[in-house]
């Protein structure tokens, strides 16, 4: 075993024990989309590096030390995506859907970020990103946080809390940060090495920093929303109102900030206490400078993304008790006419039952064998055709999951006392 091949550090196989976890949460995320009417778009995993380095930003965590970043053999430089705004508005600038109209799309996939492994943060890693082009109102954002909400309602995940404040626009900002310049500048002897090197470079992402040393000097600095603009601070109020109305509950935290200078008014995180040091499940807001910024003509924009691990980490913490995707009947097929028989006949049960989750014994083996396979197929049922059965067109259906008898039916009878069975199981 010595030299067999793993997994690179930080990228997970998603074993068949896991999956139907995972098929539930983008099941009931792309319900929740959609039911706003969103559009999904889907995007390739590389960009060219270029990319990422003007819509990220130069001095981002993302693009300083994180990229999966290689020269392919043009020798273009390529990267693997480490999230997905910057694709979604290359595509849409490059397929004109941006032009004078509106756009609401969603996509879901894996993201990729060279960070230190480790519980809730991995270096693939999948998010649902949901992005609205052309809205500049506060209406768009109290839409989008009423989406985040239902989520977590259909979820039945309740142990989150969502923070908002606003950036302003890229002015006020510049005001802000010279005052935070100014303090900052007067604390040098307590700043770490990142917030050295990011006072110069992006002093507003050392309010972000995750240090815990730096809490203090963090809570003790400039505030943000005593420089907000009039109209930024309109379009705030006009969230809250919004949120209010909507039953939404949210603190308003003015340490709460976007590293990045297009990024214009609400910022949020929806974060949890339940998953230790990786709170943030879901973080957005709104980025009115990007598009211009990458080329295109203005166009205001507000979207956010959600991590998937963390949101199952979430689930698990709660007790969830999620759906799996065993299969419902096991078919035990013994000798040669039963199989040739059982198979048609498992089709014909296929054809007439939606839904319905059959695996089919292949490979032959005793009763015995056969019965262990599926008890641990998970089945409720096992159906028995043996040769005996096949030659007369009856099946044995047996629970095992209980202690009640097994009876005999005909094929004909077997349908139906299924679609009764599985459909008492739907509704218990
Ligand atoms: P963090 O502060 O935790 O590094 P971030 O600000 O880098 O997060 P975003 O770029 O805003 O994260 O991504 C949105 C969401 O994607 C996060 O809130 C989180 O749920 C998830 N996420 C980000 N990076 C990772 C990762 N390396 N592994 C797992 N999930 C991640
Ligand atoms: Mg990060």
């Amino acid at each position: 075993m010595a030299n067999t091949i793993q997994a690179i550090r930080g990228m997970k196989d998603i074993l068949p024990g896991e999956s139907s976890s995972w098929q539930y949460l983008e099941d009931t995320l792309r319900g929740v989309v959609h039911a706003y009417g969103y559009r999904e778009i889907r995007l390739p995993l590389l960009e060219k590096t270029e990319l990422f380095r003007r819509s990220i930003g130069e001095v981002t965590d993302i693009v300083e030390k994180e990229m999966y970043t290689f020269d392919d053999r043009n020798g273009d430089s390529l990267t693997l995506r480490p999230e997905g705004t910057a694709s979604c508005v290359r595509a849409c600038m490059e397929h004109g859907l941006l032009h004078n109209q509106v756009q609401r799309l969603w996509y879901m996939g894996p993201m990729f970020r060279h960070e230190r492994p480790q519980k809730g943060r991995y270096r693939q890693f999948h998010q649902i990103g949901v992005e609205a082009f052309g809205l500049e109102g506060p209406d768009i954002d109290a839409e989008m946080l009423m989406m985040t909400a239902r989520m977590w309602k259909q979820l039945g995940i309740s142990d989150v809390v969502l923070q908002i404040n606003s950036l302003g626009t890229p002015r006020s900002r510049a005001s802000y940060r010279a005052a935070l310049v100014d303090y900052l500048a007067g604390e040098k002897s307590s700043l770490d090495e990142d917030s050295l090197r990011r006072l110069e470079s992006n002093p507003l992402r050392i309010l972000d920093s995750k240090n815990p040393d730096m809490r203090q000097l963090i809570e003790a600095a400039p505030s943000l929303p005593d420089y907000l603009d009039d109209d930024s601070r309109a379009h705030f109020e006009a969230l809250c109102l919004l949120l209010d109305a909507a039953n939404i509950g949210y603190e308003v935290n003015p340490r709460l900030v976007r590293g990045l200078d297009y990024y214009t008014r609400t910022v949020f995180e929806w974060v949890t206490d339940s998953l230790g040091a990786q709170g943030t499940i879901c973080a957005g807001g709104r980025y009115d400078g990007l598009v211009e910024y990458l080329g295109g003509k203005p166009a205001p924009a507000f979207g956010f993304a959600l991590g998937l691990e963390r949101l199952l980490a979430l689930l698990a913490t709660g007790g969830a008790t999620l759906p799996d995707n065993a299969p419902h009947i096991y078919l035990v097929l013994n000798g040669d006419k039963a199989v040739h028989r059982g198979l048609v006949f498992a089709d014909e049960l296929r054809d007439v039952i939606p839904g319905l989750r059959l695996l089919a014994n292949c490979g032959n083996g005793s009763f015995k064998s056969q019965f262990k396979r599926a008890d641990k197929s998970g089945a409720q049922y096992a159906l028995v055709i043996g040769d005996d059965e096949a030659e007369q067109g009856n099946v044995v259906l047996k629970p095992l999951r209980s202690e009640s008898g097994q009876k005999v039916y005909t094929q004909e009878e077997t349908a139906k006392r299924l679609l009764d069975l599985l459909e008492l199981e739907r509704t218990a």
